[in-house]
């Protein structure tokens, strides 16, 4: 293996991944006078921020808190967030010419509905503070030798080690091999002894195996806006049919709350109570058949669907105590066991990481490895769907960088 060692003195740190918490480090270690290099192992920096939000990056939510964050500790954001808040990220995309506008549920978006803006704010401050981004530099290992850090790199195919005094983790999580996912952030913690919170993908879409997959495919693009549940918490969204199961946004969002073999709950109509609604409808329209009221509330297809599972060739007066007990049932608390979800290929985050148990809450040193930082998406905490991932990215980096 040709192995040069080469002396980056001139570094006060080395971050490893140029992703959205990697590149907010380097800009804000920048802004206090401190040079850092950054290695990237794809051709280019900001891979994700390029394709989140569909290609137009919803870079925070108005209305994040710690409360949308789920991690073995809940409190351990909070210091990040209060050191950069979302009126920081604003204000910071406002100073580079990125306005936002709001769009469902407090996300922001640029007004330019462009990713690439957001990316392009961070390499033109970078080039502006002479900090450096190593692209097609993938970070093979990294060891600690008394108190240098040891960084192995192959670049454009060659083998070298990188020496730093600080070393910022922010190489991200599982989720698509293709942008650049590795478990780089997991391998380094572990050869260390960091502890890992179990890891799974999350706010991924849930599969639907056997006997029910067919009447599943049937609603294939059909979507729904309805109370998704189980016993750790709820989310009012649309969901998605799709041939192999379910997504949209509130099956995402369940998806991180959910574990192999539990049920998920579905309130089909979460704003009516279907008991009541037939009740006042067979008043003025006993004759008019379940599946045709049905599909006035819906759609004819759902309607339609849902006729092997209810009376509904059956009249609304006609309608007995056992029926609208199914109905209210079928509609109010619609029950479904996923298979499984479907993978890293298709989340959008990593659940668990890096624990917050070996990391100062305050800087995100490692408390085991002074010099060593942890931020974005490899620490152990993970955002809903709705920009709040990226408010971690931000917030982490921001931290970092004022510690190095
Ligand atoms: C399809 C999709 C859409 C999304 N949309 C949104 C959204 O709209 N809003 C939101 O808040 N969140 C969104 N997210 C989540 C968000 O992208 C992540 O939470 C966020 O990017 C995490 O930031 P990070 O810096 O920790 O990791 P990343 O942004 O993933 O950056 C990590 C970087 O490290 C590099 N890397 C990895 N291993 C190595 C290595 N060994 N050597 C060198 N480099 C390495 C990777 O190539 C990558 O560029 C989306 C995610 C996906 C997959």
């Amino acid at each position: 293996m040709d192995t040069k060692l080469a002396k980056q003195t001139d570094f006060d740190a080395i971050i490893i991944g140029a992703g959205a918490c990697g590149l907010m480090c380097a800009v804000q270690a920048g802004f206090l006078g401190k040079r850092v290099l950054v290695l990237e192992k794809n051709d280019r920096p900001g891979a994700k921020i390029l394709i989140s939000g569909g290609g137009r990056c919803n870079y925070t939510n108005l209305y994040a808190s710690a409360q949308q964050f789920s991690s073995q500790n809940e409190h351990f954001c909070k210091s990040a967030f209060a050191q950069w808040t979302v009126e920081d990220t604003v204000t910071f995309f406002e100073a580079y010419g990125i306005t936002g506008q709001e769009k469902t549920l407090g996300q922001l978006f640029p007004v330019s509905n462009k990713a690439k803006d957001v990316v392009a704010v961070f390499t033109s401050l970078c080039d502006d503070l002479g900090q450096e981004i190593w692209c097609d530099t993938e970070v093979e290992d990294v060891v600690k030798v008394g108190d240098v850090f040891q960084v192995a790199i192959n670049r454009h195919g060659s083998n070298r080690l990188l020496l730093a005094n600080k070393v910022v983790v922010a190489s991200g999580g599982l989720p698509i091999q293709k942008l650049g996912a590795t478990d780089l952030g997991l391998r380094i913690a572990r050869k260390l002894d960091m502890k890992i919170s179990e890891t799974a993908p999350a706010l991924v879409p849930l599969t639907i195996t056997g006997k029910d997959q067919p009447w599943y495919e049937q609603l294939s693009g059909n979507s729904i806006y309805c109370r998704v549940w189980n016993d750790r918490i709820s989310f009012e969204e649309n969901i998605l049919f799709t041939h192999w199961g379910l997504s949209g946004p509130a099956i995402l969002q369940i998806s991180s709350y959910w574990r192999p073999g539990e049920w998920v709950y579905i309130d089909l109509l979460p704003n009516q109570n279907i008991a009541d609604l037939i009740q006042q409808e067979r008043v003025e329209n006993g004759k008019k058949m379940l599946l045709n009221y049905i599909a006035g509330l819906f759609t004819r297809k759902f309607a339609e669907a849902l006729s092997d599972k209810l009376p509904s060739y059956k009249n609304l007066a006609s309608l007995n105590k056992q029926d609208l007990e199914n109905i209210i049932s079928l509609i109010h608390q619609f029950k479904v066991k996923p298979a499984g979800d479907k993978g890293y290929d298709k989340a959008e985050v990593m659940r668990g990481g890096v624990s917050t148990d070996e990391l100062s809450s305050k800087t995100l040193e490692a408390k085991k490895v002074p010099g060593l930082f942890f931020g974005g998406e490899c620490v152990d905490v993970t955002g809903w769907l709705g920009g709040y991932n990226f408010q971690w990215a931000w917030a982490s980096g921001f931290v970092i960088a004022q510690n190095l």
